[in-house]
């Protein structure tokens, strides 16, 4: 059983409907693994075209349903998926057990949306972030008691339906029950490896791997080597063998390091070691202003779309 029993507000059948805020690469792939785990899921984007306020929502579904080689998600697991937007239903979180917000890496924005949230959210619900780098302290600055106890961060990997480490995060004023149902949900239901991290910058994961992308790509230029020859020594051999580390980089959105870079920075001791990382690179603001995002935009390191 799910249960998390009487100490918090998850109803005692356990995570029965999930919300996930940010139908962008890792949102999508976080409400496919819910909803193939036969748990209904509320998809919500902005609006960007206000005469198909879902249409940022539905395009993530489709394309989910059409992702190759496999179908990511089955017809049967996509019904329970229903799309919306931040706009008009928003107070739908009210009936869900946890919201994940899979937004962008912005705290400005991030902020803004856990205000809004704090208004029709179901007290004693889980709400999580799936941020890379934000402190949790940072994210519930301004929130109220209330919404502190139900926060957790619950950091997914890029794919989802791969990876199978799912960072949690918990405060000082987190609910330890709640955070236990939902480790237990991500254990039981979605099959992941959950390890906890403490609050600090880039928790554990992406302090070392952002360290280790960011020296690949200086390593490269400065031998001179091409992207397939730099990774053939750290790809496979390194453990990362389906895509190596600059393919990984075009799957996970390249726009995505320059926020990552500017959390650490904020974040690590002025003598962190890892600090190196926070050096401007300007191979990736090139690529970022060309377009050169990875899969989602034109094109990446490797793959011209
Ligand atoms: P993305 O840019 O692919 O998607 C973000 C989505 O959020 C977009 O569809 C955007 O329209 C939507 N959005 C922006 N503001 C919104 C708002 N106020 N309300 C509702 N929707 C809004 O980003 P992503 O790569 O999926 O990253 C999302 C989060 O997950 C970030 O916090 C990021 O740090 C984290 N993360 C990313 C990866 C990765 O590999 N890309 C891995 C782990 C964690």
């Amino acid at each position: 059983s799910l249960s998390a029993g009487p100490s918090s507000g998850i109803r005692p059948s356990g995570i029965g409907k999930v919300c996930v805020i940010g139908a962008g690469t890792m949102g999508a792939g976080i409400a496919a693994q819910v909803a193939n785990a036969g748990v209904p899921v509320l998809l919500l984007d902005v609006v960007r075209d206000p005469a198909k306020p879902n249409a940022v929502a539905q395009a993530a579904l489709d394309r989910l349903l059409k992702a190759e080689p496999a179908a990511f998600m089955s017809k049967r697991a996509a019904r329970l998926v229903e799309v919306g937007n931040i706009e008009s239903d928003l107070t739908k979180v009210a009936d869900c057990d946890w919201v994940i917000e899979a937004i962008v890496e912005r705290l400005d924005l991030k902020h803004a949306l856990y205000e809004k949230l704090e208004a029709v959210r179901r007290p004693g619900s889980a709400i999580s972030s799936n941020t890379s780098t934000i402190p949790l302290g940072q994210l519930v600055e301004g929130r109220s008691e209330a919404f502190a106890r139900d926060f957790l961060i619950t950091h997914f990997f890029n794919p989802p339906r791969y990876m199978r480490l799912i960072e949690v995060v918990a405060g000082p004023q987190s609910n330890p029950a709640l955070v236990e149902a939902v480790a237990d949900f991500a254990d039981r239901a979605l099959g992941k490896t959950v390890v906890r991290a403490k609050d600090t910058p880039g928790f554990l994961a992406n302090r070392v791997g952002t360290f280790w992308i960011q020296q690949a790509i200086n390593a490269a230029i400065d031998l001179g080597l091409s992207v397939e020859e730099a990774d053939a020594v750290v790809g496979k051999p390194m453990g990362v063998p389906k895509t190596g580390v600059f393919g990984l980089m075009d799957l996970v959105g390249i726009d995505l390091m320059p926020h990552l870079k500017a959390s650490l920075t904020a974040t690590l001791p002025a003598d962190d070691p890892y600090r190196a990382i926070a050096i401007e690179q300007p191979l990736i603001t090139r690529m970022i202003a060309d377009g050169l995002i990875g899969r989602k935009g034109k094109g990446g390191f490797y793959r011209l779309n």
